[in-house]
């Protein structure tokens, strides 16, 4: 019922490894503009169109955007540091001249963000430098924790954002490529204010796009103001590799759980991302500790799970995959593992939205009713999307599975939790396109004859009049 989504990179970019993806449980797939070039994106995003037009997946397409954020260059051969090594990070581009212990850094005003006495953390942490001294140039450092260094790492200033742009030149370019592709979903990264977020709306609105805007939280600054950035945006990724260099590592935890939670009181999508699998980028099988993680963004009631370096560059790709459906699809199997007011509380949630559209009410209805019943699936038929998320929102215990005739929209449901989206001609006669939508539903084995179905629209009438319902009836 939760969603996966997985990072392509050098490893997962030819067709038989996507589609072996989608066969694995991925929904989505994610682009990160902070590595490789549109040339390369540009065949990714083509191969996926492939899989898709096969007739068999849906994947979604997710952008997400480098940011202002800054890393190390790129690097011939990693570099061993050990503690009390001397580290030189420089803005100058002399390559040549540089010892084995200079690193060329992407942004020019690192020398003003970088202060003596800060502590620099690559990667979040793997290793970290202590600033002894800086000129205009160059940041000179002492290695604290050692560590191996590799091409295009993250630093971060321990407690600070950079002080660049929230979207910096580069990303309007990606998002320029974005729109050209028609992707589903833009991740913008680093966050700081709702403002940045209103921005990237407008913008894609105006151009005609109705890609969704996820706000990464992964900045000090984001997490002040969460309340305003996350009922700005269309939803939110928890970006906990940046997130926990720049508030203390204990908070993260916590941070995820209230932005899971701020989301669902008001119905937006979230994704917990970073580290889920970590070790299953070198090993066949995953700690103990992950498995809990996994474990424990499911039962928060995120609707999607994410996989990076485990999918892009990974040894195991298929099988980290495989472990996060098995340990998700576990979760809200086991009914021991969840207490009703955990992930399942329709009523506790109804409770929070008093007197607003009367679709809700109808969408907890519909929940409650293919809970009580123990029906195969809910179907909604939807043109914007709407009903599909409110009765997703609810958590229901069965598949929403969603019909529409847009097909850009389906793309775009791959990311809500429980939905099953698909692609629907509907026909003048109501009657004609639920027979076509449970005809299609049993020959892709979703129900057959006997199953009982809960059936939610607001278009289900022959006049144009707009009546609201719920139907309950047996597959024959
Ligand atoms: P972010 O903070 O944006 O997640 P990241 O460097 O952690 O950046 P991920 O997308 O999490 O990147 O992927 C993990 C690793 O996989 C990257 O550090 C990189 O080495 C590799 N990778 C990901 N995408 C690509 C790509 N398109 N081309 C080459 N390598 C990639
Ligand atoms: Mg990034
Ligand atoms: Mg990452």
């Amino acid at each position: 019922m939760s969603k996966i989504v997985c990072t392509i990179g050098p490893k997962t970019c030819d067709i038989e490894s996507i589609e072996r993806l989608a066969e694995t449980g991925m929904d989505i797939v994610r682009l990160n503009m902070s590595h490789g070039t549109h040339e390369w994106h540009g065949k990714v995003i083509e191969t996926v169109r492939e899989v898709n037009s096969r007739g068999r997946f849906n994947l979604g397409l997710l952008l997400d955007t480098k940011g202002p954020e800054v890393r190390s260059g790129d690097l011939k051969a990693p570099i061993q540091v050990k503690r009390g090594q001397k580290f030189t990070w420089t803005v100058r581009k002399d390559f040549d001249s540089f010892d084995d212990f200079t690193v060329d850094v992407s942004y020019d005003d690192f020398v003003k963000d970088v202060h003596v006495g800060d502590t620099l953390l690559v990667d979040g942490g793997m290793c970290s430098f202590l600033v002894t001294e800086v000129t205009d140039k160059d940041v000179l450092s002492e290695c604290v924790d050692g560590g191996t260094l590799t091409s295009r790492r993250h630093l971060n200033v321990r407690g600070k954002s950079a002080s660049l742009p929230a979207i910096t030149e580069k990303d309007w370019e990606d998002i320029k490529f974005g729109m050209e592709n028609n992707v589903d979903f833009y991740a913008l990264s680093f966050v700081k204010h709702e403002d940045d977020v209103r921005t990237l709306i407008s913008y894609l609105r105006e151009n005609n796009s109705l890609a969704l805007v996820l706000s990464k939280i992964e900045s000090a600054d984001a997490v002040k103001r969460l309340r305003p950035i996350l009922e700005a945006s269309d939803g939110a990724m928890v970006a906990r590799g940046d997130l926990g260099a720049e508030i203390p590592v204990e908070d993260v935890p916590l941070v995820q759980d209230e932005i899971v939670s701020i989301n669902r009181s008001i119905r937006k999508p979230t994704i917990v991302a970073t580290h889920m699998l970590e070790s299953m980028i070198t090993y066949p099988s995953p700690t103990r500790a992950e498995v809990a993680d996994i474990t424990e963004a499911v039962r928060q009631g995120a609707d999607a799970t994410m996989l990076s370096g485990e999918t892009a560059n990974g040894s195991y790709p298929y099988k980290a995959l495989s472990v996060m459906a098995t340990v998700a699809e576990s979760v809200v199997s086991q009914d021991s593992a969840l207490s009703e007011n955990d992930l399942f509380s329709p009523v506790l949630r109804m409770n929070e939205s008093k007197a607003q559209d009367a679709r809700l009410d109808l969408a907890f209805g519909a929940s409650t009713m293919a809970s009580r019943l123990n029906v195969a699936a809910i179907v909604v038929f939807t043109r914007v999307g709407t009903y599909a998320k409110l009765v997703s929102c609810t958590r229901p215990r069965c598949p929403v599975v969603a019909f529409t005739p847009d097909a850009d929209l389906v793309r775009r449901l791959t990311l809500y939790w429980g939905v099953k989206p698909f692609e629907l001609s509907f026909s003048e006669d109501p009657e004609e396109t639920i027979s076509r939508a449970v005809k299609f539903l049993i020959e892709k084995g979703l129900t057959s004859t006997g199953d009982t179905l809960v059936i939610a629209s607001d278009m289900l009438v022959t006049d144009k009049s707009k009546v609201n319902t719920i139907q309950v009836r047996t597959v024959h």
